[in-house]
């Protein structure tokens, strides 16, 4: 999936073209360039989420935006704050070694 630069468009397949293309007020040859399919516009490659569908250029974790990690991430602290004590959060964090819950 790419998502243009310029409109916004989500498209699957970039536009090659060697013909002249609009590029805000004027139109400019991109000979044998990949370009938007609807405006010839720059375009990058995003994905899309597997919890929220949402479109996404960078993440740290594979498939899943970076809001919905932070939801995640959020979720599993209220988790351990209502079921654990710190002392027992800290035994946790020793225990599972390296991985730091907070
Ligand atoms: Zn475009
Ligand atoms: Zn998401």
């Amino acid at each position: 999936m790419y998502r243009c630069n310029v409109c916004e468009a989500e498209f699957s397949e970039p536009k090659t073209t060697k013909d002249p293309v609009p590029y805000g007020s004027r139109e400019v040859t991109y000979p044998g360039v990949s370009c938007c399919p609807f405006c010839g516009g720059d375009f990058e490659e995003v994905q899309i989420c597997e919890l929220c569908g949402e479109t996404f250029t960078e993440s740290k974790h594979n498939g899943v935006c970076d809001s919905c990690i932070s939801i995640v991430v959020n979720r599993h602290s209220e988790l351990l704050k209502t079921n654990f004590t710190p002392f027992e959060i800290a035994i946790l964090n020793s225990a599972l070694d390296g991985r730091n819950i907070q």
